[in-house]
């Protein structure tokens, strides 16, 4: 069955960067919702179309789009042995589906990257000069942190002792290996 993984936290956490140094060391597929949402909005399909329109402005896209998208994609023969969720489920109703669709052992690890507000507003202001995602201005990125509050936070309590807290504050190599210690142990 494998690993079977969730990394959770705030927008601008560093999710995405600790997933892809973990699923390269597992050589597990890292499965981030974000990144297909993307992923569809350039290639101009319907679907990237409709998950635009929420994007932009920072909200959460409805949950039968990203639903359809996650089925899809662990239905692929790679995630067989196991793989990295980063992104998804994003609120009660998505992990509450993922659940019934894959079942109780759909994750069995939880990574929460803990990061002060503050920090995560400076990393996401830098990534949007950076890399210029529009849902990177401020009021965007305010508007994220507090849905992260309000939809995604409640899932630590969901999901109960299969989180494990990291702190994620420092290099990039420093919380690696936090994170690599808690898979570890
Ligand atoms: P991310 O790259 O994970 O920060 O996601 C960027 C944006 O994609 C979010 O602000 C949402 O608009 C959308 N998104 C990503 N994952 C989900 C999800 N599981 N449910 C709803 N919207 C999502």
């Amino acid at each position: 069955m494998g690993r079977r993984l969730l990394f959770l936290g705030p927008p601008g956490g560093g999710k995405g960067t600790q997933a892809k140094l973990v699923t390269r060391a597992l050589g597990i597929p890292h499965i981030s919702t974000g990144d297909m949402l993307r992923e569809a909005m350039e290639s101009g399909s319907e679907l990237g179309k409709r998950a635009s329109e929420y994007m932009v402005v920072g909200d959460l896209v409805p949950d039968d789009l990203v639903v359809a998208l996650v089925e899809e994609r662990l239905a692929r023969d790679d995630a067989a042995g196991g793989y990295l969720l980063d992104g998804f489920p994003r609120n009660l109703r998505q992990a509450e589906i993922l659940t019934e669709v894959v079942g109780d052992d759909a994750i069995n690890t939880i990574i929460y990257l803990c990061v002060d507000e503050d920090e995560v507003v400076e990393r996401l202001l830098k990534r949007a000069e950076i890399e210029g995602r529009s849902d990177d201005n401020e009021e965007t990125i305010r508007h994220r942190i507090e849905i992260f509050h309000g939809e995604t936070e409640p899932l630590v309590t969901y999901y109960g002792d299969r989180v494990r807290r990291v702190e994620g504050t420092g290099s990039v190599e420093d919380i690696f290996c936090r994170v690599a210690c808690e898979l570890a142990s």
